[in-house]
């Protein structure tokens, strides 16, 4: 690949409506951003401005080490992609095992309208996508060798939209497997019932939902502006301020908030946050599980803490056979 080539895919996510940083959902973040603060907040305009353009934040050392790992992640991107298993190859397989399954009926729901069957669709693939982004989220919470993985996003200081990049590429290829299966497994399932009307509804070619999830300020979760929504809504979407509670160093607020767009999965599995009044907060990790900032660092130590956890695994397990008693732990107490 050419040297010009690489550098324009490195930005090419600026430019895609599919991706939360494209441009035209960063202008309404901060139009977003400024309109709260000088109406709800009460911020006279230049101070908004000041507030959002704070340069302490956007040239933090988080910050920085953010714009590089965006910049290295692509790399790792453009080479594991092709890698994965596609959405369509899980679609096709499973389209096709539906049909040995004799009690089901293939295109059932045929008749009813393309209407109806494309907001089914749209619909239905935005939830599942949502909730299993929730499941995987909550497990790389829970599980030692995923929270490993997803330390680095925690541990960012500061928060600029880029830090949705702070993530090791092992994060990125779990939730590229997550994506194939839940949009494939929904894509065949469609297919078979509902026939070949199935389709998206889409603003931009973008999935309808997404692109209002984006243009509302999904960028404003990893941010300083503090947007909070009204209790009764902040049990169904997540707002900005709910996202940044999830980054808080807090005790309080470990394991809290892991939704994305909807809050629902969090009010019914026990994990819901609200935002709270002129809270405060710090972002990062405990200072026992103190991220190190040199960016090579950033990407081998998730390696080094798995293996740690290996060696401590074995010990246990040793143990165990020898009848020796051993204390549990806590995930995010190594
Ligand atoms: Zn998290
Ligand atoms: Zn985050």
């Amino acid at each position: 690949m050419e040297f010009f080539e690489y550098i324009s895919s490195v930005f090419a996510d600026f430019s895609n409506p599919k991706k939360r940083i494209f441009f035209g959902y960063l202008i309404l973040t901060i139009l977003i951003a400024l309109i709260w603060l000088v109406t709800v907040r009460r911020s006279p305009v230049k101070r908004a401005f000041q507030q959002v353009f704070d340069r302490k934040i956007l040239f933090s050392p988080s910050a920085k080490a953010d714009y590089k790992i965006f910049v290295v992640n692509r790399v790792f991107t453009l080479f594991i992609s092709p890698l994965l298993v596609s959405q369509l190859a899980i679609a096709t397989a499973l389209y096709y095992a539906l049909h040995d399954i004799p009690y089901l009926q293939r295109g059932v729901f045929s008749d009813v309208s393309t209407g109806v069957i494309v907001a089914l669709f749209t619909a239905t693939i935005f939830l599942v996508d949502d909730f299993t982004k929730y499941l995987v989220h909550r497990w790389m919470h829970r599980w030692p060798m995923l929270w490993a993985i997803h330390k680095t996003h925690h541990s960012a200081e500061t928060m600029t939209p880029i830090t949705v990049y702070r993530t090791h590429p092992l994060e990125g290829v779990l939730y590229g497997l997550r994506g194939a299966v839940a949009q494939g497994t929904t894509m065949a399932v469609f297919l078979f019932f509902f026939g070949n009307a199935v389709d998206l509804y889409t603003v931009l070619g973008v999935n309808a939902l997404s692109f209002v999830f984006h243009v509302t300020g999904s960028n404003l979760r990893h941010s300083h502006i503090s947007i909070r929504y009204w209790r009764w809504l902040e049990h169904i979407l997540i707002s900005p301020a709910q996202h940044q509670v999830h980054h808080s160093i807090a005790r309080k607020h470990h394991d809290k908030n892991f939704g994305v767009a909807f809050a629902v999965w969090d009010w019914l599995f026990g994990s819901l946050h609200l935002s709270e009044p002129d809270a405060d907060l710090k972002f990062g990790l405990q200072p026992s599980e103190a991220h190190p900032s040199r960016l090579l660092d950033i990407y081998l130590r998730p390696f080094r803490d798995i293996a740690r956890i290996l060696r401590r695994r074995m010990s246990k397990l040793k143990d165990t056979i020898e009848k020796r008693p051993t204390a549990g732990r806590s995930v995010r107490d190594p």
